[in-house]
């Protein structure tokens, strides 16, 4: 790899024929696909793919056994023609040489760490520019005058792969955004996704609860996850809160406390708290919450019974979420339908590319989302 680190200054122009906005998953994986094109990589870091180095809790969760235009919001048919491209068991071929385990079933993480990812592609990413941070793109002559923190940059080819606007300290940016506005591209709108929840007066009683973990079943629109859910003491989170937040816009999520109990709770002499298998902590204030005393089951009014059953169903309006420098991605994002499938190239302007998660696709947890950004950047015909 050649690292370019010198100041090309504010008057120097350097030509190029493909340059490349962002040494992330999807930029390094074009950039690795297409080892042999005379391509830069620009990278505002002074290092490249800081996000896959912190992923997957350091681990970096690759891809899934089970990958489907399903678990992605966005155009289904544009996504499905992507990720047949370059399926998951494309990716796990691509990454024979790291060592990879299988977890929670079909999540594939590095055994020893998301770094060896790094690695990988250090190897086969030829040229990059270091510190050198985007600040608007003209195009002038029918070619792209790329500005940058290093001086001005001329390409024939331009490959936005700067993501979203998660994790700011890990270098995101709008610039994705920008370049595509100003081409006239639609953005679809962005909320940051994969993220807590904070909570409405009526839940508060939940806030009591930090660092309680549980099982639960949730709906939300029309999607039902079944996974753990963690109190902390800004709100809910944990992956089916995280996967819930992909999908809710606005209004409640069902939660179901008991996915495996039925609350049918008939004439047991022992206590409520004994009858249900939650934690305590969680029960006792759950009965705060609804006003009700922990009592031996058989002494229970009608009313109170029906008010337990409120675990099955509980309907939570989330205040808000943790935001952005909590949030896994963004959702939203550059629509779809003015990228050509075939070629990721914008139908507004020849020659402008856009991959990963800058476009309107965003992934649910379980490695989703490098899925994607891998898929599309093979995609790119230039
Ligand atoms: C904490 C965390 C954990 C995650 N874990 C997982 C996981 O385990 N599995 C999974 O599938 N997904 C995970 N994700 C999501 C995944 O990291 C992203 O969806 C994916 O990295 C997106 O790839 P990308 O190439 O589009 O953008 P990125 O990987 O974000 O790369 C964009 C690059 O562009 C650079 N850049 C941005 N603006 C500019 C600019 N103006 N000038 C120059 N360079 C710029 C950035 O510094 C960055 O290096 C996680 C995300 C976070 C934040």
């Amino acid at each position: 790899m050649i690292q370019f680190s010198i100041f090309l200054g504010e008057n120097y122009l350097k030509k190029v024929e493909v340059l490349v906005l962002g040494a992330g998953a999807s930029g390094l994986m074009f950039a690795s696909l297409n080892k042999n094109k005379n391509i830069l990589v620009i990278e505002k870091n002074n290092r490249m793919g800081r996000k896959i180095i912190v992923s997957g809790g350091g681990k970096c969760n690759l891809t899934n056994r089970f990958v489907s235009e399903k678990n992605y919001l966005g155009e289904s048919k544009f996504i499905k023609d992507v990720l047949n491209g370059f399926t998951n068991r494309d990716v796990l071929k691509y990454f024979e040489e790291v060592d990879l385990v299988v977890k929670k079933k079909n999540q594939f993480f590095c055994k020893n760490s998301a770094v060896d990812i790094v690695k990988f592609f250090e190897k086969r990413v030829k040229s990059i520019l270091f510190g050198c941070e985007v600040l608007d793109v003209e195009y002038i002559n029918k070619k792209f005058l790329v500005k940058t923190t290093k001086g001005n940059i001329e390409t024939k080819k331009l490959v936005v792969a700067s993501g979203g606007l998660s994790f700011k300290e890990l270098g995101s940016s709008d610039i994705a955004f920008k370049i595509a506005k100003k081409f006239g591209h639609n953005i679809k709108t962005l909320n940051p996704a994969l993220v807590g929840f904070t909570l409405q007066r009526d839940d508060f009683w939940m806030k009591e609860l930090s660092g309680v973990s549980l099982k639960v079943k949730i709906k939300v629109d029309k999607k039902i996850f079944y996974d753990d859910m963690l109190f902390t003491h800004r709100g809910i989170s944990g992956p089916a809160i995280l996967n819930s937040s992909l999908y809710w816009d606005k209004g409640f999520i069902e939660i179901d406390f008991l996915p495996n109990q039925n609350i049918e709770l008939k004439k047991s002499q022992k206590q409520i708290s004994s009858n249900l298998s939650l934690p305590k902590r969680f029960i006792k204030e759950f009965l705060k919450s609804i006003s009700l005393e922990d009592l031996v089951v058989s002494k229970l009014k009608k009313d109170e019974l029906e008010k337990l059953k409120i675990l099955k169903n509980y309907k939570l309006s989330p205040a808000g979420n943790f935001g952005y420098k909590k949030a896994e991605v963004t959702k939203g994002g550059i629509d779809t339908k003015e990228i050509d499938v075939n070629s990721m190239e914008s139908k507004k302007i020849r020659n402008l590319y856009f991959v990963g998660e800058c476009l309107d696709v965003t992934g649910e947890l379980g490695g989703y989302n490098f899925q994607w950004a891998f898929s599309s950047a093979n995609r790119v015909k230039l």
